[in-house]
């Protein structure tokens, strides 16, 4: 059987109250008596009652007073007032306050009864309703409490488990996370990084350059990391809205080790084929001198000497880049591009007037003098003049600048012919490549950009395209007054 609920009756010594708790005892409530204000506030510590009733004046306090004060501390506690005159001031003041109701005089027993229990009635359905939504809200937030933590535990696992190293900065550059694979690689301990400036903590030349080169406007950028150990690193510095940066760093070293290889096999059979070659030539030059040909075994013998020149040619190129990737360009003395720019213009006069085109130079006055290799430097202006020669289109325009700016003298070609889809832009200075939108009947191996752009970055300048499909390409190159050769391992 369910206990009786408890009435606590807060009402000075008088006949009304031993009326009250004899009623409420005789229809089965419990009571409880506080005979102040002191006895009122220990019996509500002690006890829980179900309903309070208090009268209007209670051990010289105002009962509403007593009530308000209560009701910021048992929120669900029903009050009932007992009053001599209900005013209608008190009514609508005791309403407004959301006591339960008041009693008042002449009290017959089951308006007693009645307003009692319609306090408890309500009270109890208040209750219920508070007790299932905290029930709801609290299964609620440990299934969501459970949830993100697994969330949490997986991204966790993930992130300590890749391969590549990851680490993530706030915008301040202060760490915020390092996975393993990182520390790892940097020889850092995670758990005293976290909070650390990154200069602070990254002591790495490369990785450092990267850093610090991307807090300019770059939002993406990359670098190759070299470790003591032979291993390399491609490591990219990511701005992310929002939380800061992200340095990634995948391990490169086997990519390294093929294309390497890949450099030396082609080298070594570039150089093994030239020797049978130059025999190929010689001997098909002598065969029309060993006795008289038709005019079919002339021709057979001409294409044959072409296409031998081809190869030659090909392999010619194949074997420069190899040595200037091998870092053997170190030939160096003072040079100035506008002389050789004549030399160039001059060689190509043939192609320029078979197609006839229109090459106008604007070369600034008092341009200074290079520190170059004089050959490598012909080599760049011939392909890339040869280049905007051999992608114009007939009696089209050329125009070719030189100036300098702060010790580094500018390389300007520009031409109209076909432009490089943006697509392929990317990718016309690596070897072999050709653009989508250039027909193969165009004679080309795709070699050209990559030497020359190995032969610029070698003189530590740079060179870059920019190209409008249909409307022309202009290629720019930048090279510094005076630099020093570059080692092959450290070009980027
Ligand atoms: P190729 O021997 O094919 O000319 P390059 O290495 O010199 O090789 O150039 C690579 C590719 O870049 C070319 O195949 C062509 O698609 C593109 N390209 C280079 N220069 C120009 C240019 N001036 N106009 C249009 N496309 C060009």
């Amino acid at each position: 059987m369910p206990k009786p609920d408890l009435i606590l009756l807060a009402l000075d010594e008088s006949s009304i109250l031993s009326l009250m708790d004899r009623v409420l005892r005789a229809v089965k409530y419990e009571t409880a008596t506080a005979r102040d204000v002191q006895s009122l506030g220990k019996i509500l510590k002690e006890s829980t009652p179900g309903l309070l009733l208090i009268g209007e004046r209670f051990d010289g306090h105002e009962g509403l007073k007593i009530a308000v004060e209560l009701q910021e501390r048992f929120p669900t506690l029903p009050f009932l007032l007992y009053t001599e005159k209900p005013k209608i001031d008190l009514i609508k003041g005791l309403f407004r306050l959301g006591l339960s109701g008041y009693l008042s005089p002449p009290l017959k027993t089951d308006e007693i009864v009645d307003a009692v229990e319609t306090g408890l009635r309500n009270a109890h359905r208040v209750g219920d309703w508070l007790r299932r939504e905290v029930n709801r809200t609290t299964a609620s937030l440990q299934k969501r409490a459970q949830l993100s933590e697994a969330e949490r535990t997986r991204l966790e696992t993930v992130f300590n488990n890749i391969h590549d190293s990851v680490m993530i900065l706030n915008p301040e550059n202060l760490i915020i996370l390092a996975n393993p694979s990182m520390c790892r690689a940097f020889g850092i301990n995670g758990a005293m990084a976290i909070g650390k400036p990154v200069l602070d903590v990254i002591s790495h030349p490369d990785l450092l350059t990267l850093i610090t080169r991307a807090q300019t406007n770059d939002p993406y950028q990359y670098h190759e990391v070299s470790f003591p150990d032979g291993r390399v690193g491609n490591a990219q510095f990511t701005a992310i809205h929002g939380v800061g940066y992200a340095l990634t760093m995948q391990d490169i070293t086997y990519l390294k080790e093929v294309d390497r290889i890949r450099t030396e096999f082609v080298h070594t059979v570039s150089h093994d084929l030239r020797s049978p070659l130059t025999s190929v030539i010689g001997y098909s030059e002598l065969v029309e001198r060993a006795g008289p040909l038709n005019e079919n075994q002339k021709e057979f013998v001409s294409r044959i000497q072409d296409s031998i020149q081809h190869i030659t040619s090909l392999i010619n190129d194949l074997l420069d880049l190899g040595s200037i990737e091998a870092g053997m360009d170190t030939r160096r003395e003072f040079v100035q591009l506008e002389g050789i720019l004549r030399y160039t213009i001059d060689m190509l006069q043939g192609q320029i007037k078979s197609k006839q085109l229109i090459v106008h130079t604007d070369i600034a006055s008092a341009l200074p003098a290079l520190r170059a290799n004089p050959i490598r430097l012909r080599q760049v202006l011939d392909n890339v003049v040869g280049n905007a020669i051999k992608y114009s289109y007939p009696n089209g325009e050329i125009q070719i600048a030189i100036h300098s700016e702060e010790n580094q003298v500018i390389l300007q070609v520009a031409d109209h012919g076909p432009g490089i889809p943006i697509s392929d832009q990317p990718h016309i200075f690596d070897k072999f490549y050709r653009a989508t939108n250039i027909s193969s009947d165009v004679e080309g191996s795709g070699l050209g950009l990559a030497i020359v752009k190995n032969i610029v970055e070698n003189h530590q300048g740079r060179i870059w395209v920019e190209s409008t499909l249909d409307r022309g390409s202009s290629f720019f190159i930048v090279l510094p007054v005076s630099a020093e050769p570059v080692p092959a391992k450290k070009r980027y």
